[in-house]
């Protein structure tokens, strides 16, 4: 097994967006300073989409005209579109992450277009991103079940895999976006997809822990190879389809688990444990991580 992984901070995003209180843009800065300050070397920062659709990120210029430039941090912007694309570029984010999802209802509900239309929007934003010098990466949305469609076909999920594939991501990373996985989902997908992944595109997976399966699932990925996992601070977030939900696997909590593991990420514990101590004066009700209340091994 590995000996060294990376864990992807969402929390400024993923997490963020889908709380209910919104922060202002300050708080975002210092949440995202403290990560780098513990040790993040890549993050989810903010998303380039409309600020009517998404209000909670409606200051990603600010945000990331704020963000600390003196650590080797890449940041990573989401966007769903052209516009995004270049709202991105011009805010001086490194990496741009583009969503496809598997299954046409939750698509066209999320980003307006048919999954096959995300396919062609992901090829475009690519050759585009390159063009402007910032890596573009691939999220499979709605990869192990879709909250509209219910189940998805494992075929369906390669079937987008390789035609996204036409324009290679930096990163492609399978995302159980309404957190209903178990560990025997993710090996039988990971199974699916990896034969068709090149070498260098890197693999990673993107785990909501809705169900309690999150650090399992993430322990399915590292038995299938994969070494870079997105994770939330505190685990803060949540999931628009199951409204009492928690967020992403928990950042300090995955980071505990590999470390005993023998497996390095980088990442300072302590820091993480004092960020998320900090965020519940921010987030009370959100900050689920287990780690930050019990501390190390004596
Ligand atoms: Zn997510």
């Amino acid at each position: 097994m590995t000996d060294t992984a990376e864990i992807i901070d969402v929390s400024p995003r993923d997490g963020l967006q889908n709380e209910a209180t919104l922060l202002d843009t300050g708080t975002k800065v210092e949440l995202i300073t403290r990560l780098a300050d513990a040790g993040v070397r890549r993050l989810e920062a903010t998303s380039f989409v409309h600020p009517k659709a998404v209000p909670a990120m409606a200051d990603a210029e600010d945000v990331m005209a704020s963000v600390p430039r003196d650590r080797t941090v890449s940041y990573i912007g989401l966007v769903l579109n052209r516009r995004g694309l270049e709202r991105a570029i011009t805010a001086g984010c490194d990496e741009v992450n583009y969503a496809v999802v598997v299954t046409d209802t939750f698509s066209q509900r999320n980003q307006g277009t048919s999954s096959d239309e995300g396919i062609a929007v992901w090829k475009d934003i690519a050759r585009e991103a390159r063009i402007a010098g910032i890596r573009p990466s691939l999220v499979v949305s709605a990869a192990f079940g879709c909250p509209f469609e219910g189940e998805v076909p494992v075929r369906r999920v390669l079937e987008v895999v390789e035609a996204c594939l036409d324009e290679p991501p930096e990163r492609l990373s399978l995302a159980d976006t309404i957190g209903v996985a178990a560990p025997t989902d993710v090996a039988e997908r990971l199974g699916a997809v990896i034969p068709s992944i090149p070498d260098a595109v890197q693999l990673g997976t993107h785990f909501h822990n809705t169900r309690g399966t999150g650090l399992a699932n993430a322990l399915a990925a590292l038995e299938m190879g994969v070494t870079s996992f997105d994770a939330s601070l505190g685990g803060v977030g949540g999931c628009p389809f199951a409204p009492k939900a928690t967020g992403n696997i928990v950042t300090e909590d995955l980071a505990y688990m590999l470390g005993r593991m023998g497996i390095e990420t980088g990442l300072d514990l302590d820091a993480l444990a004092a960020t998320a101590e900090w965020m519940t004066r921010h987030l009370p009700e959100s900050v689920v991580g287990l780690y930050h209340r019990a501390g190390p091994f004596p």
